[in-house]
């Protein structure tokens, strides 16, 4: 069944949804890893207490990466929306072929065909 705009553009709003969960679930992981709490649980007078916090620090580094990432992320999905207003969104940003229902059915967000996609990971 070929993939209508309609289907497409429900597809790019679940995709929406679930990265703003995802991004939600982040943000409170973030939220929850205080290093300055962690850093006092650890109690008074505990000379190797600052490892504990440490590791909150790189996990909510890790995490704060992730959370801008997918924040990109909805951005690159909010382009695909705009580009479903018009007559080429089945078409390749790059090269300007088809990029393929299904491609585009398991990934909504993309404008690259899979050739093109291929090359941009060799740049
Ligand atoms: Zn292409």
């Amino acid at each position: 069944m070929p993939l209508t705009v309609k289907k497409h553009r429900a597809n790019l709003d679940q995709l929406r949804a679930e990265t703003e969960a995802a991004i939600a679930v982040m943000q409170k992981t973030y939220d929850e890893l205080d290093p300055e709490e962690v850093a006092s649980d650890v109690g008074a007078g505990e000379d190797e207490g600052g490892s504990e916090g440490d590791l909150t620090r790189f996990e909510r580094d890790r995490l704060r990466a992730r959370i801008a990432e997918e924040e990109a992320f909805l951005s690159v999905i909010d382009a695909a929306h705009k580009r479903a207003e018009g007559r080429n969104w089945k078409s390749c940003t790059r090269c300007g072929k088809p990029i393929g229902d299904d491609r585009l059915e398991a990934l909504p967000a993309t404008d690259l065909c899979v050739t093109c996609k291929a090359d941009r990971g060799n740049w």
